[in-house]
């Protein structure tokens, strides 16, 4: 019984060497990356390792991505391209997908107060917002903006490296002196977003000694205020300005 133990376990073990080497040096040969996003006009280097051999590059489209002797990938226009690399008897491959993000509009108007979301077409990839004059317009992180102040400037949306550009002119809500709307304690639905023009806006301008909270940055003079929530306005006792609201 122990010896058939043993000739078991002997037998395993030489079968495991066996099979463990092969195994091994095939793994061995890898491509630098099975997928990657590109912009058009963006380009990437692939890289074989754990052989010796010669590779030998191809694009099934090159329409859409054309790869060089030496594995350089270069994104031409939207789609999917496959990347052969063939070294020996092994051919590895590397998903290409090529995108060409762009904005429905490149410029848009706005009224202070209203609130819009711009939409970059034409990518899958994460996108960084930003605002060339925040006095102007913010924007969060999902691409909603926000008009605060008459002006203009322009958001900018970064993808992959690669930044993206829509004007925003904002003109001030104007005229309307009347004080108007809202018997005051509404209780601010603050939905913890913008709000669109009418009824009271969900978030406020204040200054720091102030005692009154405001509709927009540019009322009163104030200075270096902050944008809060109107229900924090209020519940920091201060109440509404009677030039804007
Ligand atoms: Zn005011």
């Amino acid at each position: 019984m122990k010896k058939t133990c043993r000739t078991i376990l002997l037998l395993l073990t030489f079968l495991l060497l066996v099979l463990a080497i092969p195994v091994h040096a095939d793994a061995a040969v890898k491509i630098s990356k099975k997928a990657i996003v590109l912009l058009s006009g963006q380009s990437s280097t692939l890289k074989i390792t754990g052989t010796e051999e010669k590779v030998t590059w191809s694009s099934n489209r090159k329409s859409v991505a054309t790869v060089s002797k030496k594995g350089k990938v270069t994104a031409k226009k939207a789609g999917i391209a496959v990347i052969k690399a063939k070294a020996g008897k092994k051919t590895l491959k590397c998903k290409v997908a090529v995108q060409t993000p762009y904005f429905r509009q490149n410029s848009i108007s706005l009224t202070s107060g209203q609130t819009t979301a711009l939409t970059l077409a034409g990518t899958n990839q994460r996108i960084k917002w930003s605002s060339s004059d925040q006095r102007v317009v913010i924007v969060n992180s999902a691409g909603t903006v926000l008009a605060r102040s008459a002006g203009t400037a322009v958001i900018t949306a970064t993808v992959l490296g690669k930044e993206f550009t829509c004007k925003v002119v904002v003109r001030s809500a104007g005229g309307s002196s009347g004080g108007s709307s809202s018997g005051g304690s509404s209780s601010g639905g603050s939905s913890g977003g913008y709000t669109g023009s009418g009824g009271e806006p969900s978030m406020v301008w204040v200054t720091a000694s102030g005692t009154k909270y405001h509709r927009t940055s540019t009322c009163s003079n104030m200075k270096n205020p902050s944008y809060i929530s109107l229900s924090a306005a209020k519940a920091s006792g201060r109440g509404p300005c009677s030039k804007c609201f």
